[in-house]
């Protein structure tokens, strides 16, 4: 069954005298455990309907079901806890905190879900392990490459057991062998655990990653390309 679902969706912003539509009326059903990039050229209502989904910006009309749950309607509160208990997120920038040791950044969404401390550490281990750096959990995020960083935002998003996980340009500031082991790294973990992956991104070679790529214009959906993979490129 599908995990998202829009359906006429729009969202409209108030500049001054002028509307601006960011949103047109987009009708859009994702898959459960698919790997989606969202493409389009600046301005084309990417990082809205991410933000949108995530339950961080509301729509102006329309409806979006994530799961159980009509976003448009939700009382703030459901939101709250939408964000934090059911996705995920991963930033261009990281939005790693500097002070903070690798395996204490993964932990935080587990410390504001209420978790003791030698639980948090012991899931954050694992995660870290999972996403290739479990021998890194006590250095700080300035000790660590980007490809490393982005590693340990990627095991802070899967904290909490999404289902959900949302990455604006996770690539955007990595050079591209490091975007590409990153790529890959999302690729088997939407395999390995069912987590729906949606990724706002320019690079169409990062696309190419995704299962579905979804290219956006002026506010709607202009085609969604189904991407075929050999046995081979998925081993
Ligand atoms: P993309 O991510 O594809 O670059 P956006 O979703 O950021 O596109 O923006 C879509 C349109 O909505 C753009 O014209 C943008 O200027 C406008 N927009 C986005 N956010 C706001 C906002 N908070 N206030 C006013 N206009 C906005
Ligand atoms: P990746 O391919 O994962 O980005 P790099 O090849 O960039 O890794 O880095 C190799 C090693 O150099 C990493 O294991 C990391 O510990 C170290 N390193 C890279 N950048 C920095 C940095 N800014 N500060 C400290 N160590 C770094």
């Amino acid at each position: 069954s599908s995990l998202i679902r829009t359906t006429n969706l729009q969202r409209t912003y108030q500049m001054g005298k002028n509307t601006v539509q960011a949103l047109a009326g987009v009708d859009l059903e994702i898959e459960r455990g698919t790997f989606v990039a969202l493409v389009g050229p600046s301005g084309s209502g990417k990082s809205t309907l991410l933000n949108v989904i995530g339950g961080l910006d509301r729509p102006s009309s329309g409806e979006v079901w994530v799961d159980d749950l009509e976003l448009g309607r939700a009382p703030d509160k459901k939101l709250v806890s939408f964000r934090r208990d059911r996705v995920g997120f991963i930033f261009q920038s990281f939005n790693l905190l500097p002070t903070n040791q690798a395996w204490e950044n993964v932990a935080l969404p587990l410390m504001l879900a209420g978790r003791g401390r030698s639980e948090r550490r012991k899931r954050a281990e694992h995660l870290l392990d999972q996403v290739g750096l479990g021998d890194r959990a006590d250095h700080r995020p300035a000790e660590l490459s980007g490809g490393q960083q982005q590693r340990v935002a990627i095991a802070r998003a899967l904290a909490n057991d999404p289902v959900l996980i949302l990455a604006d340009e996770p690539t955007g500031n990595l050079d591209s062998r490091t975007g590409r082991d990153v790529l890959l790294l999302m690729q088997r973990l939407v395999r390995e655990q069912q987590v729906t992956l949606l990724m706002v991104t320019h690079d169409m070679n990062a696309a190419s990653y995704a299962d579905r790529i979804v290219h956006m214009r002026d506010g709607v959906i202009e085609q969604i390309e189904i991407v075929e993979r050999t046995a081979e490129a998925v081993a």
